[in-house]
């Protein structure tokens, strides 16, 4: 039944906070895992795009037109389905058969427009002139890094639950494609009280377009994406995400595809939950106990998710980069 939008309620659910017991064991220290892998969009994104939708279908959109091949698209289609309004994603040809399916299977309405993203989001923009028509974007939207802050919102009051009187976690990791997730990491600490506690902003080889901004002084356009971490392959972040920098510590690290993928495999065979590479290089931090991750004791990991990831594509990525497959420990 579509929900109603005025309804203060979200579309996102309670994800677990979890103790990575193994790896707490590992690195001599807690970590914790925010399971957002958990969501009914497979990602953390249904809290900022839900939010957005939620929002702009309250202010009287119609039809929501969301321009992603991947977890953005998923979360919209979920996000519309539940508002009850017609929602269309567009989606370059390189999409594969899965995430399409995934896409119309849940009542959204599939368009597959051009060779790349840009063609697919030229074409989302034009279908938005219709009256009542509105853009989702993936995630250069305030509504979206406002919705994205609740993943810090809700994590901090599970921690003092489990861990009353003490300061729950000192550093937070997560991975950034545009800057999305980023953006709303950082506003939940701000918005309450954390604004001390620093970031590892984690990238990939190949699609680590914060990095090339810290390195430039201003956001520049990567020419390709070539890491097997697709859901990271924004070839520009967000201004706002770069922005941030000058007002919070953020520690930006890039790992190797091959990392990310070890991460994923890692990370399947200890909590039994399948994560794209996108998620498996915030992992990568921990399970790699890479050194800036040393002066902290009590880290944060964004398990982002995806929906883009299954056991046969987690072995052919193992195939490739000639990782080990059997249960190994952590370092
Ligand atoms: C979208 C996404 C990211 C990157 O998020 P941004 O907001 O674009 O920085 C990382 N991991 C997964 C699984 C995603 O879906």
């Amino acid at each position: 039944m579509p929900l109603d939008p005025s309804a203060p309620t979200t579309l996102h659910i309670q994800t677990p906070l979890l103790l990575h017991r193994r790896l707490a064991a590992a690195l001599g220290k807690p970590v914790w895992l925010k399971m957002e892998n958990a969501q009914p969009s497979g990602s953390f994104k249904l809290r900022g795009i839900g939010l957005l939708c939620q929002r702009a279908v309250a202010a009287g959109a119609t039809h929501l037109v969301c321009p992603s091949g991947g977890n953005a698209g998923f979360a919209a289609a979920v996000a519309g389905v539940a508002l009850g309004v017609q929602t269309t994603v567009v989606v370059p040809v390189t999409t594969g058969e899965a995430v399409r399916r995934a896409i119309a299977d849940i009542g959204a309405a599939l368009i597959v427009h051009g060779a790349a993203w840009d063609d697919a989001n030229g074409e989302a923009l034009r279908l938005c002139s219709a009256p009542g028509t509105v853009y989702i974007p993936p995630f250069d939207h305030p509504d979206i890094w406002d919705g994205n802050a609740t993943v810090i919102d809700e994590a901090l009051q599970q921690a003092l639950l489990s861990v009353p009187g003490d300061m729950p976690f000192d550093v937070v990791i997560c991975s950034v494609g545009g800057g999305g997730l980023l953006c709303g990491v950082l506003e939940g600490l701000h918005r309450n009280g954390l604004a001390h506690v620093p970031v590892i902003a984690v990238e990939t080889e190949g699609a680590a377009s914060y990095a090339a901004a810290l390195a430039a002084g201003e956001p520049v356009t990567l020419a390709a994406i070539t890491s097997v971490a697709t859901s990271l392959g924004a070839r520009r972040v967000a201004q706002a995400a770069f922005d941030w920098h000058r007002r919070h510590d953020i520690i930006s690290v890039v790992v190797s595809d091959a990392a990310a993928v070890d991460a994923c495999i890692r990370f399947a065979d200890d909590l039994r939950v399948l994560v794209e590479p996108a998620c498996g290089a915030a992992l990568a931090v921990a399970y790699g106990d890479m050194p800036p991750l040393r002066r902290f004791s009590r880290p944060l990991v964004i398990v982002c998710g995806g929906i883009g990831c299954d056991l046969a594509t987690l072995a052919a990525l193992q195939k490739k980069f000639a990782l080990p497959s059997s249960i190994q420990s952590p370092p």
